[in-house]
């Protein structure tokens, strides 16, 4: 959605962008620290025509950041030999 511009469910083009913010009641954000410095931005797209939505955290140094907080999904190859 973020890089094809239409709506991955019905192609729709009218996308509606809802940016993130570090401010509670601005927008969203994931919080990984007591102050709004260490809040993560999350940004919105909706399709105006079917509702669909999609989150991204837009900012590479926020998802390095976020890395550093959380774990990462294992993969289901590293199971299988
Ligand atoms: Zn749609």
């Amino acid at each position: 959605m973020l890089q094809s511009g239409t709506c991955p469910k019905c192609n729709e083009v009218k996308l509606i962008l809802i940016p993130g913010s570090t401010v509670s009641g601005d927008g969203d954000f994931i919080r990984i620290g007591a102050t709004m410095l260490n809040h993560v931005p999350i940004t919105r797209y909706v399709c105006a025509d079917c509702g669909y939505s999609e989150e991204y955290v837009v900012d590479k140094d926020h998802r390095i950041r976020l890395m550093e907080q959380y774990d990462l999904i294992k993969q289901k190859s590293d199971s299988k030999s």
